[in-house]
């Protein structure tokens, strides 16, 4: 196995299926049973949920909200999510905790850095809901932050769709290139975007590496997990 220990980044949106909005059930029980399959591969999996299939701070904040308000709705939605995720995945036999960065202990545990790991050592997926619990952040910064606390070996990137990162928008440009490896200084220096600019940096400084694939072809979960070049890695470099 190439990785041990992975944090796996899933947008909102890989749940809400082809209305693009809210959950869809089946989408979310197959998400689970290929995070099965790659549970069953022996590799410890913690995952960052987002949450703009149902409320996007920027959403609020463009109607007029305030921008903090906003963001907190955000942040209750990656809750939502994580629990039709937990749900999804208790059924298949795995066993999972959600923990939430703002306390509703009724709903999740309460996020403790050393208990995350606990839960990891056993053998349970771990679900890091309501992102970091602050406002003005995204679950991309959430999924960079957390993986650097739990050390994990590499944050894999689940896109929609896109199999990895292209030099341009390949939908609007016939040249765009796909890249197999880049460093984080190029995505940088070519502006590229994968991530918000803080999440690249907090990857950059604690050398985190990065993997972007499509999770829409079945079996890519598990192959990201085992380390197969399906997408795209993004590294500190030399
Ligand atoms: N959010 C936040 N702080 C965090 C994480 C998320 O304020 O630490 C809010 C923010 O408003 C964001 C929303 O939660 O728009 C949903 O998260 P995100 O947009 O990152 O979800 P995704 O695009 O991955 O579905």
């Amino acid at each position: 196995m190439k990785y041990n220990r992975v944090l796996l980044k899933l947008s909102g949106e890989a749940l809400a299926g082809d209305n693009k909005f809210g959950i869809d059930p089946l989408v979310v029980k197959d998400v689970a049973r290929q995070i099965k399959d790659a549970k069953d591969l022996g590799v410890e999996i913690a995952i960052v949920c987002g949450g703009g299939n149902i409320w996007r701070g920027k959403t609020g904040s463009d109607m007029g909200m305030e921008r903090a308000s906003a963001d907190y709705m955000g942040m209750l939605a990656t809750v939502m999510n994580g629990l039709a995720l937990q749900n999804a995945l208790e059924s298949v036999g795995v066993d999972t905790r959600l923990m939430s960065a703002i306390s509703m202990k009724e709903v999740a545990e309460p996020y403790i850095r050393r208990r995350a790991v606990r839960h990891l050592e056993k053998g349970r997926v771990v679900i890091f809901g309501a992102g970091l619990g602050s406002p003005f952040m995204t679950t991309d910064t959430t999924a960079a932050l957390r993986a650097a606390e739990i050390n994990a070996d590499v944050i894999l990137m689940a896109k929609n769709g896109v199999d990895g990162v292209y030099s341009a928008d390949p939908k609007i440009d016939a040249n765009a290139i796909k890249y197999d490896y880049i460093t984080y200084l190029d995505v940088i220096n070519k502006d590229l975007k994968i991530m918000d600019q803080t999440a690249i940096t907090l990857c950059k400084d604690n050398s985190i590496d990065l993997c972007v694939f499509n999770m829409q072809e079945d079996g890519n979960i598990a192959k990201a997990c085992n380390g197969d070049a399906i997408g795209t890695t993004i590294s500190k470099g030399e």
